[in-house]
């Protein structure tokens, strides 16, 4: 496609203003190459600023300072074992992985920290250091490094808003290094040479459609398919009421890519969190997943009334609870769940993170309230014919209040012995260090206390939801977009969710995305300006 006709010429096109848009061309401008950004929202930062912008860094130079060591071996053994469970060879070259993951995250291993100096140095942003914040297995014997990898922008102090502080300062430092950024302005094709090397795109901004020329290439940088839910019913392997990730992240670049040769991988996987469904139905471009349960006089049932999980489960294999399947009934009967916790747990309300549990003043339009479990069930009831369109039309067990009088029976006896025989609840180091974002408890267990024998009681429905897809075009360890024969198609970059992670099942750390993203922008852009 020789005889196009341009509109402007640059070395670097970027798709996407998150992390792995911004973080792409902060870098790529600092190398000297003309570069632009086009945005399909009309705001900038995409799921990144809803972010708590958390990044997991292995081998980061705050961790080192600290006087501890992440070895190379551990932390890709660390990662490959919760990458595929299944395939996972301790001794094999690989680590039992297919190569393109393997080289994935070795490469994120080897650039991960030296990623995160870079922003450092050229003033990007300055990082705070959660020392002491476990990984999401810190149990494992793989896990070397139990707690130190995660660094966040210093500002925030670890708070929510670490994600809008992150888009603010690279969108500064872009005006600084002359990048434009444009709003309102999606990619919709990709432009080839002959040979098949991507040479430009087509842009749509509002009623004009654009042509533009890259001389080194294009970054797609768009995130994944959680708002399109066609895409969600064709590919991912479970049944989401929908996600938290920018309301704009619709896959548009599957089609795109797809055109020009782009092999896919892990399409049918999503990261996943609880969300409470209410806020979801009320509220979808606010709505955050609920990645911290909290509260210890607090308990999670099916709509059977039973238990089914450790409720301080960190959010992505808690969100797996939601998908069992009952051949006996040929139904989910974890598919919604039910929060449930006293007056004495109001106190751990708070904003912020998704918490069920409404901040004091808030209005908890989302939050049942009775006095007795009979009336609770009938008050959930009523939610749950409000959300039918989300919950498939589940209905509460005939037998719910009396089951769940017995459930709580039986935990409010565990939780006076501090321990919950059942599920483990608050067993291992992330469930203490997630439950104690909005207070700790007391007693013998304190992610445990009785429920009291008098109402009120309060409940909300939660339901399976995405922070953002997995899947996508499958790239090598440059983050280049690769075809099926493993070659890259030249000038063509794919980097955040919009590409296929190489981290397949795991979700290993909290900023287990940010932190593998902010590494995959350096060393796309590194690349595409060499
Ligand atoms: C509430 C919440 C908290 C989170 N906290 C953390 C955390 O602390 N740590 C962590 O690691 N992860 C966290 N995550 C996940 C993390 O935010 C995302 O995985 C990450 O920010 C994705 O970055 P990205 O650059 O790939 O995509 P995004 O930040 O989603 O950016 C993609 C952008 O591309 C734009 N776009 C889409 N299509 C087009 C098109 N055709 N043309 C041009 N632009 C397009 C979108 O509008 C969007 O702005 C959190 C997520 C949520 C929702």
């Amino acid at each position: 496609m020789t005889d196009v006709s341009w509109d402007r010429t640059v070395d670097v096109l970027i798709a996407g203003s998150g992390i792995g848009g911004l973080g792409s061309a902060v870098i790529a401008a600092a190398a000297g190459a003309t570069v632009e950004v086009v945005e399909k929202a009309e705001k900038i930062g995409g799921t990144t600023a809803k972010s708590a912008a958390y990044m997991w860094i292995p081998n980061n130079r705050y961790l080192r300072a600290s006087g501890r060591t992440d070895p190379r071996e551990d932390a890709l053994r660390y990662m490959a074992r919760l990458s595929r469970p299944r395939l996972y060879d301790a001794d094999h070259e690989t680590l039992g992985l297919p190569e393109w993951e393997y080289r994935g995250i070795a490469a994120f291993y080897d650039h991960a920290s030296e990623a995160a100096d870079e922003y450092e140095r050229l003033g990007v942003l300055e990082f705070g250091h959660a020392a002491d914040f476990p990984d999401y297995y810190a149990h494992l014997p793989e896990d070397a490094a139990p707690t130190g990898r995660i660094l966040f922008p210093a500002e925030s102090e670890g708070g929510p808003s670490g994600g809008e502080i992150l888009i603010g300062r690279l969108a500064a430092h872009c005006e600084r290094s002359g990048v434009p950024i444009t709003t309102g302005a999606r990619i919709t094709s990709l432009i080839q040479d002959d040979l098949g090397a991507v040479i430009g795109a087509v842009v749509d901004v509002g009623i004009e459609t654009v042509r533009i020329k890259t001389r080194r290439g294009v970054v797609l940088a768009t995130g994944g398919f959680t708002q399109d839910p066609v895409r969600r019913l064709r590919y991912l392997d479970h049944s989401y009421v929908g996600g938290c990730a920018a309301r704009t992240n619709t896959g548009d670049i599957l089609d795109i890519v797809r055109e020009v040769g782009a092999d896919f991988a892990n399409m049918n996987i999503g990261m996943r969190a609880p969300m409470v469904l209410e806020r979801l139905l009320t509220d979808p471009a606010a709505v955050r997943g609920s990645f911290m349960i909290p509260g210890d006089s607090m308990l999670i049932v099916n709509r059977f009334g039973k238990r089914v999980i450790s409720e301080k489960t960190p959010y992505h294999d808690f969100a797996r609870a939601f998908f069992e399947w009952d051949s006996g009934i040929a139904a989910y009967p974890n598919n919604p769940l039910i929060m449930l916790w006293d007056d004495a747990a109001q106190r751990f309300g708070g904003d912020g993170f998704g918490n069920p549990i409404p901040a004091e003043g808030e209005d908890p339009y989302w939050v049942v309230t009775a006095d007795s479990f009979t009336d609770l069930e009938k008050g959930i009831g009523e939610r749950l014919e409000r959300l039918r369109a989300m919950t498939g039309r589940v209905e509460l067990a005939a037998e719910f209040s009396g089951t769940l009088a017995a459930t709580v029976e039986r935990y409010n006896t565990m939780a006076r012995r501090g321990v919950d025989d059942d599920f483990g609840r608050g067993s291992t180091p992330i469930e203490q260090a997630l439950s104690a974002f909005f207070g700790v408890g007391e007693g013998p267990n304190p992610m445990m206390a009785p429920l009291s024998a008098d109402g009120p009681y309060h409940a909300t429905v939660l339901g399976p939801a995405l922070i953002d897809t997995a899947g996508g075009p499958r790239v090598d360890h440059n983050n280049q977009v690769v075809r099926p024969d493993d070659q890259p198609i030249p000038g063509l970059y794919a980097v955040g969710n919009c590409a296929a992670t190489p981290s397949g099942e795991a979700y290993w750390a909290g900023g287990h995305t940010i932190g593998f993203i902010q590494c995959a922008a350096y060393v796309a852009a590194k690349h595409i300006t060499s």
